[in-house]
């Protein structure tokens, strides 16, 4: 199909999207993508749409699409295009073309991504508290203005002398430390040293010692692309965010989510059992991690804890968590109906993603639901396995 020419645009931004057409003019427009897209009911286009809009050379409506910065990147909809369409790289070179000669929309994803990508050329990480004060000076406020400020009176208080208990990263003597896992972790915990510490402390547990990268810096997902990872290893390395997961393996690092490691450990090890602070869970993995395979690691997990885990329909436990383009922007449908599902069930949410806690934390507060979300390491954790002594009488 040809792309209509369009003078408003560089013959460079023409010749791309004939270039983009020409790679999906075999889409026959089944709306699988869009289906199956984690966020696809909170995108006002979707895939399909814009896939759609490529093949008929609307440049202009593509690019201005707020949804081509809600996208997380998850790839969903290339793994299920079944013309084997690369749909997720399509909407990632769009980006990129939207970086270079778009330039009029400022949609907040799209700031947030202007602003991550900015702090990155100057320092590692993303800080959260600088990087929320440098949105809010481009206009974007934050969504759950009682948890950002919360989370940045934290920031703040670790940053005073004697403020947090544990400096972050400090290491935490192993229990039984007979094994030692290359850990990166990321932006998000290190900035929690509470949760940073516990993550230690929980992995100690299970006879781990995590030897951290302290230099290791930003994955590179926050940036969508236009900062590169400052990491690199030649080793397999264990993570406690899909994010990272997801982008390092982009960057040839083979990563693993720490917890299916500590999950496998437990069934191996004698002498070792995994607890749980309640007697059922709501599982949430998030739409970045490797869905089906961090769903059965919590279902292992829920077995060796003698445990049920609720699940209601697979696609409830991995939907958007409200973090459209990297930031919250609201209770989604999908959390929404999450959230109520543990409400029924009367059992706590528990992700295998640190900002997925922190942002259904937030849509829990914004609907009014009173429900518990747990990291991973909030709850479970592994003890010594005492069989009870036999009395013969
Ligand atoms: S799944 Fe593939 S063929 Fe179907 S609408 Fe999406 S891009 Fe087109
Ligand atoms: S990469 Fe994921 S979030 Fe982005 S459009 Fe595809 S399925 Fe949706």
């Amino acid at each position: 199909m040809a792309v209509a020419a369009d003078t408003a645009y560089p013959k460079a931004v023409v010749d791309e999207f004939k270039r983009l057409a020409e790679e999906c003019n075999i889409c026959y427009q089944c709306g699988t993508c869009t289906s199956s897209c984690p966020s696809g009911r909170e995108l006002y286009r979707g895939p399909r749409r814009l896939v759609r809009l490529i093949l008929s050379g609307e440049i202009e409506a593509v690019l201005k699409s707020d949804d081509l910065w809600r996208c997380t990147e998850c790839g969903t909809c290339t793994e299920v295009c079944r013309m084997d369409i690369d749909v997720a790289s399509l909407l990632s070179r769009l980006r990129k073309l939207e970086h270079e000669y778009g330039g009029t929309i400022r949609c907040p994803e799209r700031t947030a991504a202007d602003v991550a990508a900015a702090r990155l050329r100057k320092q590692p990480r993303i800080d959260n508290l600088r990087f929320g004060v440098a949105m809010m000076v481009e206009g974007h406020f934050p969504k759950d203005k009682v948890g950002a400020a919360e989370s940045g009176m934290k920031i703040v208080k670790q940053m005073l002398p004697l403020g947090g208990k544990r400096a972050a990263g400090e290491a935490v003597p192993a229990a039984r430390g007979t094994t030692t896992l290359p850990f990166y972790a990321g932006c998000a915990l290190p900035q929690d040293h509470e949760l940073h510490a516990l993550v230690h402390e929980v992995a100690a547990g299970f006879g781990v010692r995590l030897d951290e990268a302290a230099d290791a810096g930003c994955c590179g997902h926050p940036s969508r692309g236009t900062v590169d990872s400052l990491f690199s290893s030649a080793e397999r390395v264990y993570t406690a965010c899909p994010a990272c997961d997801a982008s390092l393996d982009e960057t040839g690092v083979e990563a693993v989510p720490l917890w299916n490691a500590l999950t496998e450990r437990a069934a191996r090890a004698s002498g070792m059992v995994l607890r749980a602070s309640t007697g059922s869970f709501v599982p949430y993995v998030g739409c970045l991690a490797d869905r089906d395979a961090a769903l059965a690691a919590l279902g292992v997990a829920a077995q060796q804890a003698g445990v049920t885990m609720e699940v209601d329909y697979p696609t409830l436990h991995n939907g958007c968590c409200g973090a459209l383009g990297g930031m919250y922007r609201g209770a989604t449908k999908a959390s929404t109906r999450l959230l109520e599902f543990a409400v029924e069930k009367h059992a706590p949410v528990v992700t295998t993603c640190v900002l997925c806690r922190d942002n259904l934390r937030s849509a829990a507060r914004e609907l009014k639901l009173d429900v518990p979300i747990r990291f991973w390491p909030e709850y479970f954790r592994a003890v010594e396995y005492a069989p009870e002594e036999r009395t013969d009488d």
